[in-house]
């Protein structure tokens, strides 16, 4: 793959109503899914409100809730730009640069930077309070894969500690015994674990931690408290940063590359 140049940026995000489409698809992979309707529905965009709305109740779902964008009068395009910039540019990004690259004042250009900055932000502490757990592939030749089984990609496996610290680590594989003891040595007992409905986590309960589950093939994202946009949130950012600054990722430059994501 061609690496992903300020101008394909450009391309891809021209506007609010594209970074807007971006998110949605992102989030609803396979469509909506009406909670009103009990079913997948088509949506319209209404640009004034960053919503969609169901053609058949006009039920309103917002695909920048839970993200760090909500209820953010700052233009989407600036927001993304900004991710874009941290993504591809190896040093991270100075409020400076933003503000003067956008046209947007220093405290809203800084207080961007902050919230992607925390997003990425890690110690050293064992992980409390509320934690979630998320597998991705990345790397590989196998485009438009992707999934447990997908091939020559590299299983990393992640906790976020929801708006504080993440972990990232390059795994050999998502089996029990390779996931398992690495949740014991990054997450006290008694935390709260959100997961999605792979089999690995069942012990979770057993092995000491109050365990959640989000049901993703149902394309139910946010149950009450139960969400697992952070950590995706992470991944997206993670597999676009990474997608854009090298033509592929080989699993042996993986590591560092993640330390440098999680670490920023
Ligand atoms: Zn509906």
């Amino acid at each position: 793959m061609d690496k992903y140049t300020l101008s394909n940026f450009q391309k891809e995000f021209p506007d609010d109503a594209a970074c807007l489409e971006w998110l949605k698809n992102y989030r609803w992979p396979d469509g909506i899914f009406c909670q009103n309707c009990g079913k997948v529905t088509k949506h319209h965009l209404m640009t004034t409100r960053r919503s969609y709305s169901c053609q058949e109740c006009g039920n309103h779902v917002h695909p920048t809730a839970g993200t760090i964008f909500h209820k953010s009068p700052t233009p989407l395009t600036i927001w993304f730009y900004a991710v874009y910039q941290m993504a591809q540019t190896r040093g991270g990004i100075s409020a400076k640069q933003i503000q003067r690259e956008t046209g947007v004042s220093y405290k809203t250009a800084w207080r961007i930077c902050n919230l992607i900055r925390r997003m990425l932000d890690e110690d050293h502490d064992p992980f409390s309070g509320e934690v979630e757990l998320d597998e991705t592939y990345v790397g590989g030749k196998a485009h438009g894969k992707s999934g447990r089984c997908a091939e020559n990609k590299t299983p990393v496996f992640g906790a976020v500690k929801r708006k504080r610290k993440l972990k990232a680590v390059a795994v050999p594989n998502t089996k029990s015994k390779t996931i398992l003891p690495i949740v014991e040595k990054t997450i006290e007992k008694g935390t709260q674990i959100y997961t999605d409905e792979y089999l690995v986590y069942d012990r979770l309960t057993r092995m000491g931690y109050n365990h959640s589950r989000i049901l993703h093939s149902h394309n139910i994202y946010v149950i009450g408290n139960v969400h697992t946009n952070t950590i995706e949130g992470f991944w997206s950012l993670c597999k676009n940063g990474i997608r854009g600054v090298f033509h592929s990722v080989s699993p042996k430059f993986l590591q560092a590359d993640l330390n440098e994501y999680a670490f920023r």
